[in-house]
């Protein structure tokens, strides 16, 4: 057995089947996987085959069963045969899971040894990536070695009808890590309880934030019903608007808050327990700072027992969030954390069990009876993604720069890494680095070929550029985010490839965003864009959706904007330079993006003139669209090749439903709808000239649900078969797998990439 069988309960899971069935033989680890040797009647033989499968422990991933025959021994009797430690590792680490019931039911037994003992866990559940220092899969390659097992813990690790056996992290309170509440000093705080979960929910009642140790980093908490708590971890964080994450004790909690409905249920209590962002209820008992101005609500429940206790003793939810200052990549060692956090935190309830490596969590949302994933980190990570097809050397991706993974790829399997972070700074390039070697080792992956975006100033760009002994290969922006879709769904295409995002490096002077791709794994053809504009003032214009009204206005009236628009008004200082930059060209390149289409829009509806963080505008502007609104604005299609879809169509109707006094709501639908319907105009235009009946849509501007739904609609309706993001983000994030599978086809001799 290949796959997620090692230290997930699966040799213990063989040995009580066979004793079921009564067969007699042996089961073992090896580099390779979990071998077992079986004989008894062919009937018995062949349902072990069919329940190896069937009933596999809970975080067992089995991704190939081989079998043969050999001769019968006549032995009597089932055994479990010691680890073999040799040859080539590909035995998998598993990512980090939730605590689960029988682990939560001796949390609350008051009889248990382990009655709340925020560290409890089994080979069911708890933590693994985060703890994983190297391979085997063994306690002294695990945070965990410091702590020797008590009598009563090691006869469960030893003991193969138990839950606990060869559980790695396996402690009680006697052997175990212990949990302490400190103040932002690292020294006690005298008047505190002196159990550390009732002291720590006595300061959040009192508005106080508290840092917490997690499972792949520290958190920042915070009582989310109260305004003043919740302001104050903001301004002491530096985080404006950003939303932020809160976690319930259960689903009942987050039906308070939320509407839950059956896949976001599930996505909210799986193993995985990522953040799901949901539609927020009126009336939900959350303080407004917690996510200003939005009608989501990003909700979490519970994913270590630490976090049970400290949830039940509260009995309200609280914000968690990552543990940082603005941008910069999350705390996860104990005397930086202390060092980096205390002047956001009034304690810190901490202990003692090291966390190797940093991990933030999942976000997710529900479309369409699946998960659209925004991040993919812990819960999902290290899990292999299968390729479509075996490599023939091994791979490493660099990704983009925002929301930035890796990946490294061998036969097979595509090892995405956690989420980095946005690869600006010298702390998160030291992180990627780090990750890349910490992968390198797990999974004993020596690339040869190394893939990267074509952006020269990229950090992740020029990491591959300094590797020596590899091969290298660029790989542009969105063929990597449409081959990103294309091996999410195990397809290889041809396809048509809608990437629309901020921005990506064209490779040929402009900047792209809004590209419509017919695309193969290997290559691709520019197919169609949207009409580019300029980008006045190049990096400035990202922050400044204003500036963005400025370039599309004088595009759409030929050099005339309208000057009795409020976006004029708002920012009249200063429009007149950026109109005659963005008319002279000057700093200003060109851009099919469809984000910055999205900003000038927003902008021009008032609803946001500068951002505070990647994607805000356009977040709002989906926000403030009405989901009833019917009617759609037409935006034409000049004929290509490339196909070029005319965004000033849709700024003219913009402006012109402006100064009919239409509500900005609406109009903000008939923009979704409208870009949507251009969408699938031009993906039938394509089909007439290639045939190809399938889309695949990628890129950050799908993470917009209004937009996603209606062109997926729009785009089913006409007979096309669609392809969405199911296991890797939309955005950048999902950039790296993408790389990965161009770069293997190129390996096997395909056509050239750009
Ligand atoms: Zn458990
Ligand atoms: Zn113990
Ligand atoms: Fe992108």
């Amino acid at each position: 057995m290949e796959g997620i069988v090692q230290g997930v309960g699966f040799r213990p899971f063989v040995h009580a089947l066979a004793t079921r069935l009564g067969l007699a033989g042996l089961v073992g680890n090896d580099s390779g996987g979990v071998f077992a040797e079986v004989e008894g009647t062919p009937a018995a033989v062949a349902e072990f085959r069919a329940a190896l499968e069937r009933e596999a422990p809970p975080l067992a991933l089995i991704e190939r069963v081989s079998a043969e025959e050999i001769p019968p021994l006549g032995e009597a009797g089932f055994a479990i045969a010691s680890s073999v430690a040799d040859g080539e590792r590909q035995a998998l680490v598993s990512p980090d899971s939730a605590t689960c019931q029988d682990c939560l039911r001796e949390l609350r037994e008051p009889a248990d040894r382990r009655y709340r003992y925020p560290f409890v866990n089994c080979t069911n559940c708890g933590p693994r990536f985060t703890i994983v220092r190297d391979v085997p899969y063994d306690r002294p390659f695990t945070t965990m070695a410091p702590f020797a097992m008590c009598p009563a813990c090691a006869r469960e690790y030893h003991d193969p009808a138990d839950r606990r056996f060869h559980a790695q992290p396996v402690c009680c309170p006697a052997c175990g890590p212990a949990l302490r509440l400190t103040g932002r000093d690292g020294g006690p705080i005298p008047e505190a309880d002196a159990d550390p979960i009732v002291g720590a929910a006595e300061l959040l009642r009192a508005g106080r934030v508290v840092a917490v140790k997690g499972l792949g980093g520290y958190h920042l908490a915070a009582d989310a019903s109260s305004a003043a708590a919740v302001g104050a971890l903001r301004s002491r964080k530096h985080r404006e608007d950003k939303p932020f994450a809160v976690m319930v004790a259960d689903l009942t909690a987050a039906r308070r808050l939320a509407a839950v409905d059956d896949v976001e249920a599930r996505l909210l209590s799986s193993p995985r327990r990522p953040i799901v962002l949901l539609a927020r209820r009126p009336d939900a008992a959350v303080a407004g700072p917690v996510a200003p101005g939005n009608r989501r609500l990003g909700l979490m429940l519970p994913y270590t027992p630490l976090h049970h206790l400290l949830a039940a003793e509260l009995g309200r939810p609280f914000v968690l969030t990552s543990g940082n200052v603005s941008d910069e990549p999350i705390a996860y060692r104990d005397e930086e954390a202390l060092e980096r956090l205390s002047s956001i935190a009034d304690a810190f309830l901490v202990h003692d069990r090291p966390i190797h490596i940093r991990t933030d969590d999942s976000v997710s949302r529900a479309f369409r009876g699946g998960e659209l994933p925004l991040r993919r980190s812990r819960g999902h990570v290290p899990q292999p993604l299968p390729l479509p097809w075996s490599l023939r050397r091994p791979v490493l991706a660099c990704g983009a720069e925002l929301k930035s993974t890796f990946c490294l790829a061998k036969g097979r399997r595509a090892f995405v890494s956690h989420h980095i972070g946005d690869l600006e700074n010298y702390e998160t390039l030291r992180s990627f680095r780090e990750g890349v070697e910490h992968f390198r080792r797990l999974f004993d992956i020596a690339p040869e070929l190394v893939a990267h975006d074509l952006h020269p100033e990229y950090l992740s760009t020029k990491y591959a550029g300094d590797l020596d002994g590899v091969e290298l290969l660029g790989v542009q922006h969105h063929h990597a985010h449409v081959a990103s879709c294309l091996a999410d769904n195990g397809e290889e295409g041809p396809v048509i490839g809608v990437a629309f995002d901020g921005l990506g490096y064209g490779g040929d002077g402009t900047i792209w965003g809004g590209e419509l791709l017919v695309a193969d794994l290997a290559g691709f053809e520019r197919a169609g864009l949207i009409e580019p504009v300029r980008l006045p003032g190049g990096a400035a214009a990202i922050r400044e959706p204003w500036r963005m009204a400025a370039a599309h206005l004088v595009a759409a009236f030929d050099g005339a904007a309208p000057e009795h628009l409020e976006v004029v008004r708002r920012n009249a200082a200063r429009w007149q330079r950026v109109v005659e930059v963005a008319t002279a060209g000057v700093n200003s390149p060109l851009t099919s993006s469809a984000g910055r289409l999205f900003d000038a829009v927003a902008a021009i509806l008032g609803v946001r003139d500068a951002i505070n963080y990647e994607g805000q505008a356009a977040v709002e502007l989906e926000q403030l669209a009405d989901p009833a609104e019917r009617g759609a604005y037409r935006a034409g299609i000049a004929a290509g090749p490339p196909l070029r879809l005319q965004g000033g169509d849709l700024i003219r109707a913009v402006v012109e439903d402006l100064g009919r006094g239409v509500d900005p709501a609406a109009i903000a639908a008939r923009f979704h709808r409208g870009l949507a319907a251009a969408i699938a105009a031009g993906c039938t235009l394509l089909r007439e000239a290639s045939g190809l009946e399938v889309v695949a849509l990628s890129g950050g501007v799908f993470q917009n649900l209004l937009l996603l739904r209606e062109a997926v609609g729009l785009l089913e309706r006409r007979g096309f078969r669609v392809l969405l993001h199911r296991r890797v983000p939309p955005n950048d994030g999902g950039i790296s797998l993408g790389q990965v599978a161009v770069a293997g086809a190129a390996d096997r001799g395909c056509r050239a990439t750009a």
